[in-house]
């Protein structure tokens, strides 16, 4: 009987702390998930069909739409086409925005279904931007950022993986590109030293984010339902990301928006609906952090629905929870604007800029400044953390991470490292 009841408490001791380990199913590739029925994903062969969202499109029916709205609202928004998948498909994004291409109006970007039988967040990007798009002069809120921002949507970065089975089908969609590589594994790693393979995906991506300056940005997934924002290669007690304060405070707006629409989705890894990436499970070669550490870009992943394939019917009751708050964490950059300061001089052109060394350990020199001229260091949100008339700085006080070095009107980006290897 004694033992018996030790094997009970061994048992309930084990499940119980079993319970109390995050999973997520992110974390287990390959497996598939086992099938939804291909009849719960209703396919929209056309665009009238996509009238209620509560549909699929179909991999033409996807590309009349991004076509038709750049055709249709040709004052707000363009096209742009990223790339080519493995198997040639476009990698579309679209840009809204009343100031496209003007640097003094901030890039916001979205993307979604990285993993290509994560879908739900497919669909909600292309009604975020149906709805951006409809609302521009009639809906103040929505009227303000596109005026104010330039908002870039990608609804759909590995379309070969989405359209695994054929472009009328999301049934067989799968989370790896054709070449069956996981593209969320596969980015440049600032703290591992493997290399990616190169794939066309993400080599176009690279490059097109390394041609515009994105502050803001989400990458969209499902499988679980949590946001998780840097650092996803470190557990924050042993690197958290440098404004983890701040990720806190625009979670918190996220699932408190949410929370106005629902209350029990989002809970189903943590009760505050966030967390921080490494806290849930490490990993390498996610975009998150080669944005963060490569572009100066707050991005964080959203993990918007725990079933991947979510069924069709079910799309138009996760927008209705998730439009506020996806809405509300575009707004997060009106308020993250480094603010133009017109105190400090003008680097002329043609002069050499340079800080080394660079990633510091503390101390950095700067080439190309005037003696005298003033020099900010600041963090990613913006904020001034220390102003110096030498050309010399010492960051040795600085927690590690990104730091932006100001001159004038140019901005330097400084990797002040501690993180270990
Ligand atoms: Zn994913």
């Amino acid at each position: 009987m004694k033992g018996k009841i030790l094997i009970f408490i061994f048992i309930s001791f084990f499940f119980n702390t079993l319970a109390q380990i995050p999973l997520r199913p992110d974390a287990f590739p390959p497996i598939d998930e086992p099938s939804v029925p291909s009849k719960a994903l209703l396919m929209a062969s056309n665009v009238d069909q996509m009238a209620q969202w509560n549909r699929y499109p179909t991999h033409s029916t996807y590309l009349s739409m991004m076509q038709e709205w750049a055709d249709n609202h040709p004052e707000l928004c363009r096209l742009d086409s990223i790339g080519t998948s493995v198997q040639g498909r476009k990698i579309l994004c679209l840009a809204i925005g009343t100031h496209l291409g003007d640097s003094n109006y901030p890039e916001f970007f979205y993307s979604s279904t990285i993993h290509g039988d994560e879908l739900t967040g497919m669909v909600m990007m292309l009604r975020l931007i149906d709805t951006l798009l409809n609302s521009y002069g009639r809906n103040p809120r929505l009227t303000h950022l596109v005026d104010s921002l330039q908002i870039y949507i990608n609804p759909l970065a590995n379309p070969d993986g989405t359209y695994h089975g054929g472009d009328n089908t999301v049934a067989t969609s799968w989370r790896y590109n054709a070449d069956g590589i996981d593209l969320n594994r596969n980015y440049p790693d600032p703290f591992s030293s493997t290399t990616p393979t190169p794939t066309p995906e993400n080599t176009a991506m690279i490059d097109y984010v390394s041609h515009h300056r994105f502050r803001l940005s989400a990458n969209l997934h499902g499988g679980a339902e949590v946001l998780n924002y840097p650092w996803d290669s470190f557990l924050s007690s042993v690197q958290a990301h440098p404004k983890s304060d701040w990720w806190q405070e625009v979670c918190t707006r996220f699932m408190d928006t949410l929370r106005c629409y629902d209350t029990t989705h989002f809970a189903n890894v943590t009760s505050s609906g966030y967390i921080a990436g490494g806290d849930w499970y490490v990993i390498g070669g996610g975009r998150q952090d080669y944005m963060n550490y490569y572009h100066d870009c707050l991005e964080m992943t959203m993990e918007i629905s725990t079933t991947k394939r979510l069924p069709s019917h079910l799309l138009p009751s996760y927008w209705h929870f998730l439009a506020g708050p996806l809405i509300t964490y575009i707004e997060e950059l009106l308020s993250l604007l480094p603010h133009d300061s017109n105190d400090i001089a003008e680097v002329p052109d043609g002069v050499l800029w340079e800080a080394y060394p660079n990633p510091t350990s503390g101390h950095i020199t700067l080439l190309g400044v005037t003696p005298g001229d003033a020099v900010s260091v600041l963090d990613l949100s913006g904020a001034t953390l220390l102003h110096s008339t030498s050309s010399t700085l010492d960051l040795s006080h600085l927690a590690p991470g990104i730091y932006l070095v100001r001159y004038g009107r140019r901005a330097m980006k400084v990797i002040k490292t501690g993180a270990p290897h």
